[in-house]
């Protein structure tokens, strides 16, 4: 078989962290990314980056926590080589605050970021109302730095970048012999999965170079993230809002309740509104499917569903994704060998 070809669709976090895996472990592949949208353009261009898990229902935890401890491996490699800036990538500590104690006082990630421990009780004079607290370091991408990076990569190694909207999987049999469907809630129509839904996120980002340390309400709905050029506040989780118009009476919302958190926020500056759709789902969908019409089969791996935790899992997620592939290639070749006999 000549080097088999594979398609990743989709040009956000999780189709650029995934064509990399499988580039670099089919060394013989030819990738390539088709996309409709490039950075700026993606969801993952709005998220704020931070590597603090969401947990995912239907995904067993210790499969969620292999993701996380890849992902931050590899960042936090990153974090301290030559690269950092120009990938975005950055250590940055801060609190996680709660009002009432919560049930699970130890996230299941807490062993992963660095220095995970229980506030004291001077720390939590900061937050007047609260009354438990979790102080760790986590690692932060910068996002759009963080994407153009690894396009960067990626062009670097010989993967091709094309702008294509694909309307249907299948279109790509004549040309590919794998397609990695990395299309987040473009999946929805694209696959037609019902299961998949937007949970829409309005976020501020603002010039507040003072605010150095991350502060996060337990309820996650609540936070201020600091990055190497802005200060995310947020935040919004909008079940089902196809919306991707920013709403002036959310971002005064917003910016009060993080105002409420961290008062020096008074005085930012410049400030940009973003909106984005998580893709979610109760887990992520990671798996083989053969697509298969009228004899002629295209072997598919779907790699999306990652809701409000992209970021904080795509590297695991990725070398899953391309894991997967490496399997499809095999069976092709099997099958090759088995027609010349
Ligand atoms: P996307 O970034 O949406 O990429 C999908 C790609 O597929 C796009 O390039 C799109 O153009 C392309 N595409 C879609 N359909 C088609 C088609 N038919 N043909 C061709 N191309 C197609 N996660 C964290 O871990 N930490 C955070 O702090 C965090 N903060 C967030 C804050 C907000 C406000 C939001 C909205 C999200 C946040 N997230 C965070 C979640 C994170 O952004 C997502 O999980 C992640 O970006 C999903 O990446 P993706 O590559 O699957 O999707």
């Amino acid at each position: 078989m000549a080097a088999p070809k594979v398609a990743v669709v989709g040009a956000g976090v999780v189709g650029l962290s995934t064509a990399l895996c499988v580039a670099e472990t089919c060394p013989s592949c030819s990738v390539t990314v088709l996309s409709d949208q490039f950075s700026p353009n993606t969801t993952s261009d709005v998220a704020a980056g931070m590597l603090i898990p969401h947990t995912y229902p239907g995904t067993p935890i210790h499969v969620q926590k292999q993701w996380f401890k890849e992902t931050f491996t590899y960042l936090f490699a990153i974090s301290n080589s030559a690269e950092a800036s120009e990938a975005g990538i950055h250590l940055v500590s801060g609190w996680q605050v709660f009002k009432n104690t919560p049930k699970e006082e130890l996230p299941f990630w807490s062993d992963i970021v660095l220095g995970f421990r229980p506030m004291s009780k001077a720390e939590l004079q900061k937050f007047p109302h609260h009354q438990f607290g979790q102080a760790f370091t986590t690692l932060k991408c910068d996002c759009p730095p963080y994407l153009l990076w690894l396009e960067k990569r990626l062009k670097a190694i010989g993967v091709q970048m094309y702008t294509r909207k694909v309307a249907d999987l299948w279109e790509l049999n004549s040309e590919y012999n794998v397609v990695v469907n990395c299309a987040g809630i473009g999946a929805h129509q694209l696959v037609g999965d019902e299961k998949l839904f937007p949970v829409r996120g309005q976020v501020l980002k603002v010039h507040a170079p003072w605010v150095k340390n991350f502060i996060r309400d337990g309820d996650g709905l609540t936070y201020i993230y600091p990055g190497i050029h802005s200060v995310t506040l947020g935040g919004t989780r909008e079940k089902e809002s196809w919306s991707l118009s920013p709403d002036p009476g959310t971002t005064k919302d917003i910016f009060d309740r993080c105002c409420s958190l961290e008062p020096s926020l008074r005085g930012a500056q410049d400030i940009k509104v973003k909106v984005g759709l998580r893709p979610s789902r109760q887990c992520v969908r990671l798996q083989r499917e053969v697509l298969s019409q009228g004899g002629v089969k295209l072997p598919v791996v779907h790699n999306y569903g990652h809701g409000a935790g992209g970021f904080s899992v795509h590297r695991g997620t990725a070398k899953e994704a391309a894991h997967l592939v490496g399997e499809c290639i095999a069976a092709l070749q099997g099958s090759s060998s088995r027609a010349k006999l």
